[in-house]
């Protein structure tokens, strides 16, 4: 079973939190959030604390803009209209005015669900002015009704987004089931590269590997339909991260898993050799750099780090990171013995984990949750968790828990960099030229989201939906170049 699954536990959940709007009873939005809270693992102690050790970048983890919590307040607002104006009695009426019923339905849908996203698009539009605006000392509109909100790389085209989901996910048809939190992670999605396509020029495309290119604990295969939209994206000069959180330390590790796709490069006949070294694997969240090169026995060659780490990570101590490792480790142990897991322990260079004794084992979610909220406080509240000096992800892959050093804001900050200074002054990757593509937003540790300091992002929740995205992308950039 894929972890696509597991990941569309927190979703039912937030489902279920959200029945207000699901079930047309009254709406509970203060209990709808804090059992969100509960279940994201988004304890009080760490929204908005710009103490939370977790991401130096930034301050905290959770101050990024359209955070889960935001999506489940836009579909709060959507809740409104559903109740109001959706007609489920129209079911029962004759065949003929049903159908009529229906269409009127429909359109009204339609207009309002329409005019609440161009309600929330003038909003980010006003948050983005303030957010430019030094001098203004006051909060957006947006900021006070949704604290958690952070800076935007880009507006983003709400209207149109959902519009263009609408069309494809018939949402305002529905009369029994409200716009869903997934239907809005869409709609974001839509939005996003709406936006990177028409007011950003896209320059830099990373991506996760499990679940976002690969079913979870499998590789890219030569037959996967990735692989020709990866090649796609390279020929129009986009370059190309994969930035996982599997670290291995050697190039044969990272060919077994990308195989499909580093063959299809070096067997290309019109891929330009600059477009083949626009490729990297970034391993290990930011631990691990290796280049495409069709000469390499792997096709990959490792990037020595003093070529690649920034100033701040060329500062992280191995002191500290042995110290902070070490500490992770005790806590893992702990856990296993405490809450009784089917789990061994793996210590690697620049991480440690624990996955289950045998793959056929599942660790029970709640199990693996709760091992990451605990492992991420007690390292918090460590020596060299308090000191800061270097940051770590604790999350929750779907069948194990890992600690690394350093996150994905760190690992896509350094491809920004790679690929930037390559380009020479001219062809500096910023936020807003940069697309993430991942699954983990809403899980304990949610390793993806933190590449949301750093740059856009689109939340997936399986390989097919990457691909969907994926032809999304493509079309919008074939649209505005012709
Ligand atoms: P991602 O989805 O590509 O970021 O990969 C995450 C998965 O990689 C985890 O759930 C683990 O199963 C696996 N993995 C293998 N080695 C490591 C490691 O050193 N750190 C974190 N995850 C690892
Ligand atoms: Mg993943």
């Amino acid at each position: 079973m894929s972890h696509g699954h597991q990941d569309d536990q927190p979703n039912r959940l937030l489902a279920d939190a959200l029945s207000c709007a699901d079930v047309r009873g009254p709406v509970d939005a203060e209990r709808a959030v804090r059992m969100y809270r509960e279940d994201a693992g988004l304890t009080d102690s760490c929204p908005d604390s710009p103490q939370c050790p977790q991401n130096p970048q930034t301050g905290s983890i959770y101050r990024y803009s359209l955070s889960p919590f935001a999506r489940l307040w836009i579909k709060a607002l959507l809740a409104v209209p559903f109740v109001l104006y959706s007609q489920p009695h129209g079911v029962l009426e004759d065949p003929d005015r049903s159908v009529d019923t229906l269409s009127q339905t429909r359109e009204e849908a339609h207009r309002r669900y329409s005019e609440i996203f161009r309600d929330i698009e003038a909003m980010i539009d006003d948050h983005i002015a303030h957010q430019n605006d030094a001098e203004n000392p006051f909060p957006s509109k947006l900021k006070l009704l949704v604290p958690s909100i952070g800076p935007f790389f880009t507006r983003l085209p709400l209207e149109a987004a959902f519009k263009f989901q609408d069309n494809k996910r018939y949402i305002s048809s529905r009369r029994f089931v409200s716009p869903s939190f997934n239907d809005i992670r869409l709609i974001l999605n839509s939005a996003q590269i709406m936006a990177v396509t028409t007011y950003g020029t896209l320059q830099l495309a990373t991506f996760d590997g499990d679940v976002t290119l690969y079913d979870d604990g499998q590789s890219l295969e030569p037959t996967s339909p990735v692989i020709p939209r990866l090649l796609d994206l390279l020929r129009k000069n986009i370059k190309i991260g994969i930035v996982t959180a599997a670290g291995y330390t050697t190039a044969d590790r990272y060919y077994s898993r990308l195989h499909g796709l580093l063959d299809a490069m070096a067997n290309s006949a019109d891929l330009t050799p600059a477009q083949k070294q626009s490729l990297v694997v970034m391993g290990g969240e930011a631990n691990y750099l290796f280049e495409f090169d069709s000469s390499s026995p792997h096709l990959l060659a490792p990037v020595p780090r003093q070529h690649w780490l920034t100033p701040e990570m060329a500062a992280w101590n191995e002191q500290d990171i042995a110290q902070l490792l070490d500490v992770a480790e005790a806590a893992l142990r702990d856990c296993i013995k405490t809450l009784n897991l089917p789990a061994t322990l793996m210590r690697k260079d620049r991480a440690v984990g624990i996955i289950p004794v045998s793959p056929e084992i599942r660790i029970p979610r709640e199990s693996l949750e709760e091992t990451v909220l605990l492992v991420q406080k007690i390292l918090e509240l460590s020596t060299v968790g308090r000191s800061r000096r270097v940051p770590f992800c604790a999350f929750n892959g779907g069948r194990d828990v890992f600690v690394d050093i350093g996150d994905k804001s760190w690992g896509v900050t350094v491809c920004q960099r790679w690929f930037s200074q390559k380009e020479g002054p001219h062809g500096v990757i910023k936020g807003e030229n940069t697309l993430h593509v991942g699954d983990q937003f809403l899980s304990a540790g949610a390793n993806d989201f933190r590449a949301r300091s750093v740059g856009t992002t689109a939340w997936i929740a399986s390989p097919v939906e990457t691909v969907e995205l994926l032809d999304e992308l493509a079309e919008l950039m074939g649209k505005k170049m012709s």
